[in-house]
């Protein structure tokens, strides 16, 4: 064969799909830099889920699983998926769509559109629980009264909350939620760049809350954000792209950058980072704080009052926009859960929220 015969060859080659050497490639996979065809690239994607759920036995026959779902890409794409895992492997599971209403006019009344169609494209049952039902005030009403500052601190603490009261409304007894590998890595390098140690040793967890709440696992953890966006723009998927209209310039935007530049020299630097956390080792000194629950509402928490409970007691005195700034003082310094569940809110600023 003449080497100008073999070139052509190789060429050819080179265009097939590296899995299954059959069909065109159309995209290059961020994870692993493969050419590969779109069928080739639904099926890497759902299985890796699949084996992350087995492998960590997220799940078991039988569980009633609320997805937390603000119509967002993310989530959107886990409801696809669930569903289609639940069909295919035969999971065995109920699922349920859950989304929080914040009461954010502009956008989260918008989000919610998609999220009642998904209800009907993946025939799920969905329910829609307000902070204005749980709290008796919206976000609208909070950012009136307490400015643009500490929004989002109010924001996430009652979101998680409110996640844990929907999921048992609706009987579930289990949370999944849409946090992909790269909101876990930027979440390890928040947690070392604060010293947040309690935070660092938790956040690759890939199920957390076991210790009061419901747990809540993250199938998405070493999903990564750009095969997701992927996934749904192949899949035409039905989702709303929007950023809150409260989102702040926060800290996790900075960081955020700063790995998608870290990604550009070194794409495997996401998996990297997450097996780095799960690599730590702590100082087993270091005391976690003991739950108990609040007095107010029986949520889980380490002191009296619960974080909620404990802001909205400010909200309905007025005082909300004196106290959070001295309690925020106070949360930094001693009561390390406290610490935590400031990290929770801080960690929530996400640009696309998922519930
Ligand atoms: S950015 Fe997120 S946490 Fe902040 S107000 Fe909007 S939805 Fe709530
Ligand atoms: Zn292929
Ligand atoms: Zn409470």
């Amino acid at each position: 064969m003449s080497t100008a015969t073999t070139t052509t060859t190789e060429q050819q080659k080179k265009k097939l799909c590296e899995i299954c050497k059959v069909s065109r490639p159309i995209l290059k996979r961020p994870k692993t830099g493969e050419s590969i065809c779109k069928e080739c690239f639904y099926t890497v994607f759902e299985d890796e889920i699949h084996h992350t759920i087995v492998d960590n036995q997220l799940f078991k026959r039988g569980d009633k699983v609320a997805i937390g779902a603000s119509g967002g890409k993310d989530s959107t794409v886990l409801a696809e998926i669930m569903t289609k895992l639940n069909k295919k492997y035969d999971y065995g599971l109920d699922l349920f769509l859950l989304s929080i209403d914040e009461g954010i006019t502009g956008y989260r009344d918008d989000s919610l559109e998609t999220v009642k169609r998904n209800q009907e494209q993946y025939q799920i049952p969905l329910k829609i629980l307000s902070y204005k039902e749980l709290y008796n005030w919206t976000m609208d009403e909070i950012v009136k009264e307490i400015g643009l500052k500490n929004n989002c601190t109010f924001c996430g603490v009652f979101r998680r909350q409110a996640l844990d009261r929907g999921a048992i409304i609706l009987g579930a007894n289990k949370i999944v939620t849409g946090h992909n590998a790269d909101d876990i890595a930027e979440t390890v390098l928040i947690n070392l760049l604060r010293g947040d140690i309690p935070r660092l040793q938790r956040c690759v967890n890939i199920v957390t809350g076991s210790e009061g709440a419901l747990p809540r696992s993250k199938p998405f953890k070493y999903t990564y954000q750009k095969e997701i966006v992927m996934y749904a723009y192949f899949k035409k998927l039905d989702y709303f792209s929007t950023e809150c209209i409260y989102a702040p310039n926060a800290y996790r935007g900075h960081v955020r950058d700063f790995l998608k530049d870290l990604e550009a020299i070194r794409p495997s630097i996401i998996i990297d980072i997450i097996h780095s956390g799960e690599n730590f080792h702590f100082n087993e000194e270091f005391k976690m704080p003991v739950q108990g629950t609040c007095i107010q509402c029986g949520y889980i928490s380490s002191n009296q009052l619960c974080m909620a409970c404990e802001l909205l007691k400010n909200l309905n005195s007025g005082l909300a926009k004196v106290k959070l700034s001295l309690h925020n003082k106070k949360l930094k310094s001693t009561n390390p859960q406290h610490q935590l569940d400031e990290n929770n809110n801080q960690n929530n600023n996400n640009l696309e929220i998922k519930i």
